[in-house]
């Protein structure tokens, strides 16, 4: 398998001569499928809704196609409450699923209306004080131990700083009822970037089965489950994608089998998929100005870390493209370097790729989520603008490249 990018060379080009790089270019035709296919997957459940995470990618045109679509938000910060409101979204389309939350966050959200999901049974009383209990209200779910599927441990909740345990979560529930609430959800986040159309089931498995004993225990009959985010996308070219229909219906059968039974078959199914949705339908594009001859090949572009972060903190690995050199053999080994003094800052490292040339327009795969928006401005490197390509082929900008004056912007009156 290839992965091949969502742009021909000579697109690029054309798109290269209005817009310098590097930039983060979208598409959004494969974005909109991408919706589709997932409303498709899990049409059997009435009420189902897509939250999608905005610490993803955080741009307010990504937002309205993904609302136009039919997604809300799934915000954990103030801005991110902010930009979602601005965009017109807001009510229960906004799911806040933030922790160690501060009270101005909370005091913001009830008042936009929003699903505050509780990450911890003592932010009860702290959102009694400082905004009040919703009639509306989730809580967070942390099983603790190892996640495994089969044989494969694929995470760690018993290290995870979020959500509750099995016993303070019914707690909550009985507390929240207690001082008003009337309807309630549960969330759970397990596992990141799952690779494996078993993950989205098995974690379907262990929450509806809490919901049961949760009915059974305390009479409370829960509105709505969140599996929130999670469903990954492989970043290496070997390893199949997720089929987000078979994921549906392995969600499917779970329902009919533990909920359906319990009385519980109007429960509505929501989802806050980041990556899933945004990372392959965004790529980094960036020029390589130089080439390095030492003790090993370099190739420097003009993108670095600060534009895309993850292999720098994660080693994270992001399948390079050369474009107009698809065919050539990759029988060059290069390490692929930005210009931070950080020498952490390689988008590859012993990366087989064609022969590289100064020029070269570089395809870097699968950042169109956590992509841009993990950007810092670390050695007074700026944010690269952020492109989107229509559905009818043209492009549109929809964040300008971070200036200068905006760097130096925090340092109000110290200059005067
Ligand atoms: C990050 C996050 C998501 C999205 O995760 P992805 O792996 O991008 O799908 C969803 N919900 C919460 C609470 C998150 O923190």
């Amino acid at each position: 398998m290839n992965k091949v990018p969502f742009v021909s060379k000579d697109q690029l080009e054309d798109i290269c001569q209005q817009y310098p790089t590097p930039f983060h270019l979208y598409d959004e035709k494969g974005i909109r499928q991408t919706a589709r296919d997932l409303y498709k997957a899990f049409s059997w459940n009435k009420g189902f809704k897509e939250y999608f995470a905005v610490k993803a990618t955080p741009n307010p045109t990504i937002l309205k196609i993904l609302h136009e679509e039919g997604c809300g938000t799934d915000c954990s910060s103030l801005t991110e409450l902010m930009m979602s409101e601005k965009c017109g979204i807001t009510g229960e389309e906004i799911m806040f699923s933030s922790n160690d939350t501060p009270a101005n966050e909370f005091k913001k959200a009830k008042e936009l209306g929003a699903i505050i999901n509780l990450d911890d049974i003592t932010h009860i009383d702290f959102l009694e004080k400082e905004a009040g209990i919703p009639e509306t209200i989730c809580c967070r779910y942390n099983p603790g131990g190892k996640f495994e599927l089969g044989t494969d441990i694929m995470d760690n909740p018993g290290d995870a700083k979020y959500g509750m345990t099995p016993s303070q979560i019914k707690e909550a529930y009985v507390r929240l009822k207690e001082l008003g609430a009337k309807k309630f959800g549960i969330h759970a986040f397990l596992a990141s970037n799952t690779v494996s159309n078993e993950y989205y089931p098995e974690l379907a498995r262990i929450l509806f089965k809490l919901v049961v004993e949760i009915k059974e225990e305390t009479g409370i009959e829960l509105s709505f489950i969140n599996l929130s985010g999670g469903v990954g996308i492989p970043y290496t070219p070997d390893k199949e994608p997720n089929n987000i229909f078979v994921i549906g219906e392995g969600v499917h059968k779970a329902f009919d089998e533990i909920l359906v039974p319990a009385g519980l078959g109007n429960i509505k199914i929501f989802t806050e998929l980041g990556r899933f949705m945004l990372a392959p339908n965004g790529c980094l594009v960036t020029r390589v100005i130089h080439e390095k001859h030492i003790h090993k090949e370099y190739i420097g572009v003009d993108a670095c870390a600060a534009n895309l972060m993850r292999p720098a903190i994660y080693g994270a690995y992001h399948h390079i493209t050369v474009m107009g050199k698809e065919n050539e053999p990759c029988d060059h080994i290069y390490d692929v370097t930005g210009s931070l003094c950080e020498n952490s800052d390689k988008f590859a490292i012993d990366r087989k790729l064609p022969k590289i040339d100064i020029g070269d327009l570089l395809v870097i795969h699968d950042t169109g989520a956590h992509g841009f928006s993990m950007g810092y401005n670390y050695n007074g490197r700026l944010r690269s603008s952020e492109i989107l390509l229509k559905e009818d082929g043209t492009t549109k900008m929809i964040r300008r490249a971070e200036t200068p004056e905006d760097y130096f912007r925090t340092l109000d009156g110290f200059w005067d």
